[in-house]
């Protein structure tokens, strides 16, 4: 009888366990099933490229059917929970049916997702940068801020439309605010009203410093680099409350703006609480230095939901990297055909980071490899070249390229498209015309504009 593996979720660790897995299990001696969300993954550390419209939506991610052997069986269902005692985890279908999926051996590979504080209007008024449709909704807002403050008469009220805040400086907060300041400085030619007002760009840090991920003579670069091009570094500063247009700091300043991301860290995914696995602290599964489950011989979590002990720190979990999440999905895919042929527990995770690449647009990054150091543009196109040679797949690869070197020659496009994906109902602009007609107004731009600011004919 064939074994069965079950791999909850299709992100970088999934994506590793299961392309290990069609490697070193023997023929037919397990049926291996990738249950996930989307039928893709996310190439997450390319995100703010897309947010920022250097890169094709499509193009940061990859279709798990092209790239998995066919071995692998997807199925695409949201996890809803797991019976660890009775080998079986529940999901729900794509037409909704409930079903329980039973299983030999799990890897728990669920990722995490923003984590938010009890900030009063955060949760009404932060966007998030962690997903796809986050990071194009991000853009089109960016686009949208400048289309409504070129319409407005009033310069304060237009400032406020030209202000951004990001709050959290890692990975996420810095390239996300560096890639998306530098697609609106480029475009910004295009809007001479905006051009007029000038952008005010704020990078806000609880701790003392930004990027942990990196030593700190690389962060100070970042720092000098991005001040050079006005952004504003605030470090030792939290948010304390947002409203719809503006953000109070700890440091006492109100900020008048329309936009306030929230990248300020990650925690587990909230369906990681309803397996019934041993949790730490912070929420993360318990795991020993094999990956596996602590209490449970046939369960092992990797990624970001899991707190793997770091082999580069003593007592800590590993931080939620990508480059940990791959080198987990390895070392568990082969973990579990040891398992399955009766081997035992397997190899130990040992792997610790060996480079970070930091991208922060503008032909500028930092980075380190090994015991090098590099900054400015030897830097960026290492990093470009890293994720060329991560990406899997030559397609996507070439995707890539295409992008990067029609963004290089020709420059952003502008085009805001947010209705993409939702299409109005055959009727719609008949009732649209007849409500505007009753109400007096032309569209629906001018509804973001505040009272008093009429839009300007130009
Ligand atoms: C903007 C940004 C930039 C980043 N840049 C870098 C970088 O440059 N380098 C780096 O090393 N790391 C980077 N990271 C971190 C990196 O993305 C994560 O550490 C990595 O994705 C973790 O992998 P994972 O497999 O644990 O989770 P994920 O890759 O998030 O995968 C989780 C999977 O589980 C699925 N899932 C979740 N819940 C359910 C459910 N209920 N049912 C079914 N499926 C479910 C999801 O759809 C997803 O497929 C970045 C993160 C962000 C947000």
């Amino acid at each position: 009888m064939a074994w069965n593996v079950l791999i909850a979720g299709g992100g970088f660790g999934g994506f590793y366990a299961a392309k290990t897995l069609a490697k070193v299990l023997p023929p037919h001696s397990a049926r291996v099933r990738l249950v996930t969300e989307d039928n893709f993954m996310l190439y997450t550390p390319l995100l703010p490229g897309a947010a920022a419209g250097t890169l094709e939506p499509r193009h940061v991610v990859v279709p798990l059917r092209e790239e998995l052997d066919s071995s692998i069986h997807l199925r695409l269902a949201k996890i809803t929970g797991a019976t660890p005692h009775r080998n079986v985890i529940h999901v729900r279908s794509l037409d909704g049916t409930q079903e329980e999926l039973r299983y030999d051996q799990l890897i728990v590979a669920l990722g995490s997702v923003s984590r938010t504080l009890p900030i009063p209007g955060l949760a009404e008024h932060g966007k998030a940068l962690k997903s796809l449709p986050e990071a194009i909704a991000l853009r089109n807002h960016v686009v949208r801020t400048l289309e409504i403050a070129e319409t407005l008469e009033d310069g304060d009220a237009r400032r406020e439309y030209l202000t951004y805040i990001f709050v959290g400086a890692g990975y996420a907060g810095l390239e996300g605010l560096a890639e998306l300041q530098d697609f609106a400085a480029d475009v910004i030619d295009l809007y001479p009203r905006c051009q007029v007002t000038g952008m005010r760009w704020i990078l806000v840090e609880a701790s003392g410093r930004v990027m942990p991920e990196i030593g700190q003579k690389l962060a100070d670069f970042a720092v000098r680099e991005l001040r050079a091009r006005g952004i504003e570094i605030r470090t030792q500063t939290t948010l304390d409350e947002v409203t719809a247009r503006s953000a109070r700091l700890s440091d006492g300043e109100v900020v008048a703006t329309r936009t306030l991301v929230w990248t300020a860290g990650v925690k587990p995914h909230p369906v990681v609480a309803q397996l019934g696995l041993p949790l730490d602290d912070r929420g993360r599964i318990d795991t020993d230095d094999r990956l596996q489950v602590k209490g449970f011989d046939n369960v092992w979590a990797i990624g970001d939901c899991a707190a793997v002990p770091d082999p580069a720190r003593k007592g800590v979990p590993s931080p939620p990297t990508a480059q940990h999440a791959i080198r987990q999905g390895r070392v568990v895919g082969r973990n579990v055909a040891n398992a399955l042929g009766g081997g035992g527990r397997g190899r130990r995770f040992t792997y610790k980071t060996k480079g970070v690449f930091v991208d922060m647009g503008r032909r500028k990054a930092v980075a380190t490899t090994g015991p090098i150091t590099w900054s400015g543009t030897p830097a960026w196109l290492l990093a470009r070249s890293y994720h060329l040679a991560m990406m899997p797949g030559a397609g996507r690869r070439a995707r890539l390229l295409v992008d990067w070197n029609i963004g290089l020659l020709f420059g952003r496009d502008t085009a805001e498209l947010g209705r993409l994906g939702e299409p109005r109902a055959l009727e719609a602009p008949l009732a649209e015309v007849a409500s505007a007609g009753a109400n007096g107004t032309e569209d629906d731009a001018s509804a973001g504009a505040p009272a008093g600011s009429a839009s300007a004919a130009r």
